[in-house]
């Protein structure tokens, strides 16, 4: 393919073939398990190929500084609403390029430097942004530990109520990106309010969960403001968001996203975006449960092989997430890269009895069921995988024969579900429109 191309421009050869290669491996022969990933529908995709990934827009919807967005404005207002009827809230800003990014707004709106942030421990989920080495730091806020409970896997409540109202800080930041039981929201918000304090959820990684109404709307339960990526159990394009529960805070982040975190917003996302949330709008719950079950399943079928998966005594998960500790069988770093030579992708993750040392090869293992779950797979196929993992964590089989049998397995789930479904001429049409403005018939 290409060959003359590649013939006359023979630089171009290696762009080409790691692009594609990528592509190919893993979209259609991996089972793809980073709890942050997803894939788009091939609608989305392919809107997302449109022109205004070349164009520019600052400021809001209808106050621009500049010219040609008639048709961004009114898609951006379009997207704000379809997101915010997910979310039960009018008050969406959808220019923040990236979770991290919204939460350095968020940071930067409601608090000032030296005041302090009470948050989740690290090791026990908390992303880096959220932390002292990340945007938390870099804005000169404090970062304030809340205690864990180990048995419950969760924040302890009385103890962490006690924190907040002993510190008094500006924010409190609950959600996290090892998180498998939902955080104490209505109590810990009303602790923050007590103090004058915000409560910020992060919900990047369970956005997906929260929309498609299996995981509590942590807005309808205290938080004030909600943060998160668009991509990860949202199948969306990647990017982020900040919804507020009262104008009054929306006007205060809004203010900042831009000029301060964001001039131009990637203005291609926002088609993207919103086909997204009406795809979960109309097949979210069915997704959203299909995950649950497939988390629950993946988790009982390791244990019944003898890995040890981490929150039996609550059932193992309530998200999209499933946690193993394989310290045991090697640790984390030799697990996760053993699993990569069998097409199975997953990451290794530091637990909360590691070590800040351990961060290399850390106890733990991290397992996303969403993108799967999107591939069509079900409770059947959680146990199949399961087995796969255990032959390579348990009885270290040779990874090169189990790629064989995955790359097999996988080629019964290339279609993704919980979308619109467009026909092969639909796709090619839509595709040509994106390229080269073909008319639209
Ligand atoms: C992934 C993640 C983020 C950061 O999102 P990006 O879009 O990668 O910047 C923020 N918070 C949590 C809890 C996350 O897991």
């Amino acid at each position: 393919m290409l060959d003359s191309l590649i013939n006359s421009y023979p630089e171009l050869e290696k762009v080409l073939n790691l692009t594609i290669q990528h592509t190919i491996w893993r979209k259609k022969e991996c089972i793809n398990m980073i709890a942050s990933e997803n894939v788009m529908s091939p609608l989305a995709m392919l809107l997302y190929l449109n022109d205004m990934m070349h164009r520019y827009a600052e400021g809001k919807p209808f106050k621009r500084y500049y010219q040609g967005l008639k048709y961004v404005d009114e898609l951006e207002v379009t997207a704000q609403k379809i997101i915010g009827e997910l979310l039960n809230t009018e008050y969406v800003e959808l220019r923040p390029i990236s979770g991290t990014i919204a939460n350095a707004t968020v940071f930067k709106a409601l608090a000032k430097p030296g005041e302090k942030a009470v948050v989740v421990p690290v090791q026990a989920g908390a992303h880096v942004s959220h932390t002292r080495y990340g945007t938390l730091g870099a804005l000169g806020l404090q970062q304030i530990e809340m205690p864990f409970d180990i048995e419950e896997w969760n924040i302890d409540v009385d103890k962490s109520i006690k924190l907040i109202e002993e510190t008094k800080p500006s924010l409190v930041i609950l959600g996290g990106s090892l998180y498998i039981f939902p955080h104490p929201v209505k109590e810990l918000s009303e602790a923050a309010h007590s103090v004058n304090a915000k409560l910020m959820y992060d919900a990047a990684h369970v956005l997906g969960l929260i929309t498609g109404k299996v995981w509590t709307n942590p807005l309808l339960e205290g938080a004030d403001i909600l943060t998160s990526s668009t991509h990860k159990t949202f199948p969306g394009p990647q990017g982020g968001l900040i919804a507020t529960k009262t104008k009054e805070d929306y006007k205060k982040v809004s203010k900042v996203v831009f000029p301060v975190f964001v001039s131009n917003h990637h203005l291609h996302r926002l088609s993207a975006l919103a086909v997204t949330g009406l795809e979960m709008k109309y097949f979210g719950k069915q997704y959203a449960e299909q995950i649950i079950k497939n988390a629950k399943t993946l988790a009982e079928a390791l244990a019944e092989h003898g890995i040890k998966v981490i929150g039996e005594n609550k059932g193992f998960t309530e998200s999209h997430q499933v946690i193993i500790d394989v310290k045991a069988n090697g640790g984390g770093a030799k697990n996760a890269e053993l699993l990569e030579q069998a097409n199975i992708i997953v990451n290794k993750n530091m637990l909360p009895w590691d070590k800040p040392e351990d961060i290399k090869n850390p106890s733990g293992i991290r397992i996303g069921v969403q993108e799967i779950t999107r591939w069509g797979m079900k409770e059947e196929e959680m146990k199949i995988i399961a087995e796969f993992m255990k032959r390579i964590i348990i009885d270290k089989e040779d990874p090169a024969k189990i790629k064989k049998q995955v790359i097999e397995f996988r080629k019964e789930y290339l279609e993704i579900h919980y979308g619109f479904k467009i026909t092969n001429e639909e796709e090619l049409k839509l595709l040509k429109i994106m390229l080269h403005a073909e008319p639209f018939s």
